[in-house]
């Protein structure tokens, strides 16, 4: 096992990158900890299966370096960085049978055949794939086909790190949540530094201890599931994080009041110079407070999400979601405020720490 460095890497896919907009990757300078559970998270086209095959050794970064520990990788291919990775699609071999597929990583590599059996054994238990083990892999759906890459990439002891590229994108929803709970299992029990992309939340935020939050080719957040949730660093990372994301709203900002349209808030401290930039306060749902006090502001919707409702307001022409509860009684004259404690304010889309109140 490892851990893994990422050094100042960036990656451009064509050939002479002029600016930041030409690379798939703009920056990415961050350490993966041996034995950590990282998940990759953004949406489409953003870079997660870049930054994985940089890993791998399947692609060369335009610039910086990998090290494994303190070996430097970058020149170095896949097999001999010694790391097992699952991708989307299922990649097995039709005409080998199950227990075959999952014997072969570790044949390949010398292991005694006892060994062999004993965690292909146990892998084929943790999948629920007894009854095929003698199967060819030919006649299995692609849930099972899909479950052999899995194991294949779970079968050996010895790798750096496990890297997962959306690895239950074909899986039904059900036994997906079962995989991803022995995933997490495993984990507990043997220790590898696995890195697992996706791009929902929820699977996110139930593998990793550490998201790793990716938009437009570089990372945003690399924090806590709580980071991510308390401290947004960036305003992307607010609303995609969550249900409904984090309320953004523009405002202007003096001293420590911050005015939106011909309301003020008080903010929990000062921030420093704040130049020409673009300005947001980002409050999420759950801090919104809907009551008699505060800002006046009309009722738009209110969804019933069981023990919670989310009542969408307008304030001064924006949008705002307050995740309140179920029982709660929304005034005939309703009125909104802040927890300033969960105040947050954006300087384009990056969050700006505000100097605590003396
Ligand atoms: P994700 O896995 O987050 O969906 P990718 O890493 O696959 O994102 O892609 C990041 C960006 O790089 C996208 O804009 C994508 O179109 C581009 N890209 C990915 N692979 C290639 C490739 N082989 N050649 C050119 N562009 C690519
Ligand atoms: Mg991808």
């Amino acid at each position: 096992m490892a851990r893994i460095k990422l050094k100042d890497i960036r990656h451009a896919y064509t050939a002479n990158p002029a600016s930041d907009a030409d690379y798939a990757l703009k920056r990415v300078d961050h350490v993966f900890e041996d034995g950590g559970a990282y998940a990759l998270l953004g949406p489409s086209g953003c870079g997660k299966t870049t930054l994985l095959n940089i890993i791998s050794g399947l692609l060369r970064p335009s610039e910086g370096a990998i090290l494994f520990d303190s070996q430097d990788v970058t020149d170095l291919a896949t097999e001999e960085r010694n790391i097992a990775q699952v991708f989307q699609f299922p990649v097995v071999y039709d005409t080998m049978t199950v227990y075959d597929n999952l014997a072969f990583p570790l044949r390949n590599r010398g292991v005694p055949e006892d060994e062999v059996a004993r965690r292909v054994r146990e892998v084929i238990a943790m999948l629920g794939l007894e009854g095929q083990a003698r199967r060819r892999a030919r006649g299995l759906t692609s849930d099972e086909k899909q479950k052999i890459s899995l194991g294949r990439g779970l079968v050996r002891a010895d790798v750096n790190a496990i890297l997962f590229d959306e690895p239950l994108t074909v899986i039904d929803p059900h036994l997906k949540w079962q995989l991803r709970t022995q995933l997490k299992e495993l984990h507990h029990r043997f220790g590898h530094t696995m890195v697992y992309v996706t791009h929902d939340q929820t699977e996110a935020l139930t593998f990793a201890d550490t998201v790793v939050v990716m938009y437009e080719g570089e990372v945003v957040q690399f924090g806590t599931p709580e980071e991510l949730f308390e401290r947004p660093s960036h305003t992307f990372v607010g609303y995609f994080i969550g249900s409904p994301g984090m309320n953004l709203l523009p405002a202007r900002v003096e001293g420590r009041t911050a005015h939106l349209g011909s309301q003020t808030i008080e903010l929990p401290g000062a921030p420093g110079a704040l130049g020409a930039k673009r300005l947001e306060l980002g409050i999420r749902p759950e801090f919104v407070r809907l009551g008699r006090e505060g800002m006046p502001v009309s009722i738009r919707k209110v969804e019933d999400i069981g023990r919670k409702k989310i009542v969408h307001v307008e304030l001064e022409g924006e949008n705002i979601a307050a995740v309140i509860d179920e029982d709660l009684e929304v005034p005939a004259e309703p009125r909104v405020s802040f927890d300033p404690a969960h105040l947050s304010l954006y300087a384009d889309s990056w969050r700006v720490e505000m100097e605590a109140r003396p």
